[in-house]
């Protein structure tokens, strides 16, 4: 077996461990990085990038078949036609757009492997397996034993950014029809009905796309509200939205488990393949049938441990998660974890932000992974964005709190938009207006995140962003009429 030394080595090259190695490298760390699949893990590969590709072309393509249905009606009661667009009838090559998804996907991975080989970071193509807190084996051939290893490598810091997996249900198994998102990202064709399991990110995000594109979605949700974890409040607009684009959503139900029905899949791709009738069970206790082509199952995510060796370093565990302090320092010296293995939020710019910290303080720096927010966003139509605490969030930590909305209603450039659904709110404290949180609900709102984030890491006051000049005619005008209305000095509404 063939040996090799190094200062850090990480295993996983996803958003954490890639940025880690980046950085440590960056200030003269000798690095190690051990990726088994692709370069840019989860994120890149399977995960945000490939998700927002689809979410992209989903809504081009909706648009224009919006379009052509109401030129069609010439009702004038849509945008389209009053807005003096007319188009045929719009067909999707779905081959194409996985075509053109997979190759975003290529030049940000292959971005990764340029940034990596010109910081010196050793890259080693395999999968490793912990030996101990110093020792990784990895075995670097395809055609060797499962259990054999090839390569051993000793080091003074091992990194352990190995990401997550999606859960799979006792009743429902991956394979052949039912799906990850790994496959519904990737599909080779699109099928007639669609039954997502799970409204949360995934469930939603993708099933907004396969809508979109014409299949007919079912999405059932376990819990009685879509996205359990943003308030009611902000998800109200994305409940309406799904209605209006006919998803029909099946809230407090579970799938007990499928079967294979009589008849065949479809779409033409899938001639032969059988259907699935799936068994469903509401709060009640009462079960139905709901057939369907194909199955998302998207009930979370959950850390990567599995074969890794990790259970044997006996760290101390959070659930599944691998415990860490405020430094991402595991139970054992000189091990540390970051990123989905760490438990939630599993977000990408979490992971990234841990591996910068971890880097940086393996090469003497004072770092501590303390954020005062970290956003989150959800890209379903219309998207979610949250930073800090919500009206309800700040109650139960006892703060006493102002808070205030500003609807898109009331601004310009969301009307110009046709976008003028949803809203932004603030919530900040009320002896001293320091803000400590953030939401939005609308089209675009993503990008109000580095607003909201910003404003809340620089413990902005009330003031600071209601007197802060906001560029005219943009969305963010809300959020500087949010903190203003807060002040009840609102100007436009
Ligand atoms: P990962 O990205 O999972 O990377 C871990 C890497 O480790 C993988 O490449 C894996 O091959 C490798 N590995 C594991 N074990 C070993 C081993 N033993 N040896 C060698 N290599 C190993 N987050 C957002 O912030 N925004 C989004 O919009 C978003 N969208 C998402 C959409 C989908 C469909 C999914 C599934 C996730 C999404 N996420 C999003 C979550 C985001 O992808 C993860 O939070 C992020 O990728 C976690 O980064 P990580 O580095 O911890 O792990
Ligand atoms: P999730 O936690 O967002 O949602 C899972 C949903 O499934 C929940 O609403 C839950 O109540 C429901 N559920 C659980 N068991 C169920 C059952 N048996 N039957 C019906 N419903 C059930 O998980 P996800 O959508 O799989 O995404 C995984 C993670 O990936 C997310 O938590 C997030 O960290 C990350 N992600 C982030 C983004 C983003 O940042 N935009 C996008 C996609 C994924």
């Amino acid at each position: 077996m063939d040996e090799s030394t190094t200062q850090l080595l990480v295993i996983g090259g996803g958003p954490g461990g890639y940025v880690a190695a980046i950085r440590a490298a960056q200030l003269g760390v000798r690095v190690t990085l051990v990726e088994a699949e692709r370069l840019g893990g989860t994120c890149l590969n399977v995960g945000c990038i490939p998700s927002k590709a689809l979410i992209h072309a989903a809504e081009q393509f909706h648009k224009v078949v919006r379009y052509g249905q109401t030129a069609a009606r010439g009702n004038g009661a849509a945008a389209a036609a009053d807005i003096g667009i007319r188009v045929q009838a719009p067909l999707i090559e779905v081959a194409q757009t996985v075509r053109w998804k997979d190759g975003i996907v290529a030049r940000l991975t292959g971005g990764v492997a340029a940034l990596l080989k010109k910081h010196g970071v050793t890259l080693v193509h395999g999968w490793a397996r912990i030996v101990d807190g110093k020792t990784v084996e990895v075995q670097t051939r395809q055609d060797s034993h499962p259990d054999s290893a090839d390569l051993r490598i000793r080091c003074e810091h091992l990194l352990l950014a190995t990401g997550s997996e999606a859960v799979a249900l006792p009743g429902l198994p991956f394979g052949g029809a039912v799906v990850s998102a790994t496959e519904a990202l990737s599909p080779a064709s699109l099928p007639r009905r669609l039954v997502v399991v799970g409204a949360g990110y995934i469930g939603l995000e993708l099933g907004i796309v396969y809508r979109k594109l014409g299949a007919q979605v079912t999405v059932v949700e376990a819990m009685d509200r879509l996205l359990p974890t943003y308030d009611e409040e902000l998800t109200r607009p994305v409940a309406a939205s799904l209605r209006r684009l006919g998803i029909d959503v099946r809230l407090g139900c579970s799938v007990q488990d499928a079967k294979e029905a009589g008849g065949t899949a479809g779409s033409v791709e899938e001639k032969g393949k059988r259907q699935l009738t799936l068994r469903v069970r509401d709060a009640e206790g009462r079960e139905s049938a709901l057939e369907a082509d194909r199955v998302l199952v998207a009930v979370g995510r959950r850390p990567r441990t599995q074969d890794t060796g990790i259970e044997s370093l006996r760290l101390d565990m959070e659930g599944r998660a691998v415990k860490v302090d405020d430094q991402c320092r595991t139970s054992m010296r000189n091990v540390w974890a970051i990123g989905d293995l760490t438990g939630e939020p599993m977000l990408a710019h979490r992971a990234m932000a841990q591996g910068e910290t971890v880097a940086e303080i393996i090469a003497g720096k004072r770092r501590h992974f303390t954020p005062a927010a970290i956003p989150a966003v959800c890209f379903t139509d219309p998207e979610l964005v949250t930073a800090g605490l919500s009206p309800a969030d700040a109650h139960k930590a006892g703060l006493e709190t102002v808070s205030a909305q500003f609807p898109f209603a009331a601004n310009g450039r969301a009307m110009t938009l046709e976008s003028s659904e949803g809203f932004v709110r603030v919530v900040a404290r009320q002896d001293n207006h320091l803000i400590v949180g953030w939401q939005a609900v609308g089209t675009g709102v993503s990008e109000l995140a580095a607003a909201f984030s910003q404003s809340i890491e620089m413990g902005a006051r009330l003031e600071d962003v209601g007197h802060t000049i906001h560029a005219h005619p943009t969305l963010g005008e809300a959020v500087q009429e949010a903190a203003l209305r807060a002040l009840g000095q609102a100007l436009h509404i």
